[in-house]
């Protein structure tokens, strides 16, 4: 089990298992994470449970098809899912234990902050994984 938190401590969750850890380069995770660039992690839906602060969760709609959910006490990013995702994606630095996976990709490379290099050989695509999320960024 993994567990998270915001930086307050009201909102917690814990999940069964992170599948993958991804990094988004696009202009908007930047904003949002205050960084050069937004790691993310995946855990299946049925993995997922609120420990408290549900209702603390609020949500910015970022875009037509993109929200980004918040606590409203410390400003901390939160996991966001839809109806029709099989899975949760959650800002990985709200993970308080390991979550025993590493970044496996970057995604929106083609929009990645002037001063940041990416050293490493992972596989990057300019926008999103081909077939898995929309082009532009949400
Ligand atoms: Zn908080
Ligand atoms: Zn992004």
């Amino acid at each position: 089990m993994v567990r998270g938190s915001c930086l307050c401590g009201g909102v917690r969750f814990e999940v069964d298992a992170i599948e993958l850890l991804s990094n988004c380069h696009c202009s908007m995770c930047r904003k949002v994470h205050g960084a050069a660039y937004g790691t993310f992690a995946n855990a299946y839906k049925t993995g997922f449970r609120w420990v408290s602060g549900e209702d603390l969760v609020q949500s910015y709609q970022s875009s037509k098809h993109n929200t980004r959910p918040f606590c409203r006490v410390c400003g901390s990013n939160l996991p966001k899912t839809r109806p029709d995702d099989e899975t949760w994606v959650i800002p990985a630095g709200l993970l308080d234990d390991d979550p025993g996976v590493r970044p496996c990709l970057h995604i929106f490379t083609g929009s990645k902050a002037p001063w940041h290099e990416i050293d490493d050989d992972l596989p990057s695509f300019d926008t999103h994984i081909p077939g898995y999320g929309p082009e532009e960024e949400a």
